[in-house]
């Protein structure tokens, strides 16, 4: 393996990699991974540590909080050029050629070719979501307007459409989707959700489906503030 494949300055330098990765994960829109609000949260003092300002949380995050890269003190261009190295070799990759490749220690190595490979697996840099009967409560919401379109009031076809999923007592997510249909919803549940968790909706008719492949389903009747039992628990 050589060095050359790492000249890109996500690979250089610890600034451009959390740049880079800030962009792959939030694009122009920052969203809080412990409550899953989007775009109201402010740069604190520490680089890349940013702040929620929703009422209920207030909390920091950075663009590793929640991911496998969480709480490491490996640099965030070593995690890229590992990444890089195990997803680019068809054959895999050894703790032993990590550490001569990248220049770290065996021990660190190790535990790269660990989290990254478990990380794959799981289909990406973010473990799903709930898991062992664990509640992930799903919500669409509207925020702000979309560009071009007129103010008006009432309706929701003007704004954006977000999809929020929340684990309880866990993390966040937030999706931005064209229009709520099963088409753009139902993927981004299953790739984040874990199947041996309990879904959360509400009665909408773009749930019952994608629902019956979860552990199990609970519909909330947003109106009357009460849940009904669409589907019965698998076990
Ligand atoms: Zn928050």
């Amino acid at each position: 393996m050589s060095k050359s494949h790492f000249n890109a300055a996500h690979f250089q330098s610890v600034e451009a990699a959390r740049e880079y990765l800030e962009a792959l994960r939030w694009g122009s829109e920052r969203v809080c991974p412990h409550c899953g609000t989007v775009n109201e949260s402010f740069p604190t003092r520490k680089p890349g540590v940013y702040r929620c300002r929703a009422k209920e949380c207030r909390k920091d995050f950075s663009v590793t909080t929640k991911s496998v890269m969480e709480s490491s003190h490996i640099k965030l261009n070593v995690w890229l050029q590992a990444f890089y190295l195990m997803a680019s070799s068809k054959k895999g990759v050894s703790s032993h050629q990590l550490h001569r490749a990248l220049g770290v220690t065996y021990k660190t190595a190790w535990f790269l070719s660990h989290r990254i490979r478990e990380a794959m697996r799981e289909g990406g840099l973010m473990p799903p979501m709930g898991g062992g009967g664990g509640v992930v409560e799903v919500d669409e919401t509207y925020i702000g307007r979309l560009k071009g379109q007129p103010v008006r009031r009432g309706g929701s076809t003007h704004k954006n459409t977000v999809l929020t999923l929340v684990e309880r007592g866990g993390s966040a997510r937030s999706f931005h989707i064209d229009t709520a249909t099963i088409a753009q919803v139902a993927p981004i549940i299953r790739e984040n959700i874990s199947r041996e968790s309990r879904l959360m909706t509400d009665e909408s008719n773009i749930y019952p489906e994608v629902g019956a492949d979860f552990a199990g389903h609970d519909a909330v009747n947003h109106s009357e503030k009460q849940y009904v039992r669409y589907w019965k628990s698998y076990r």
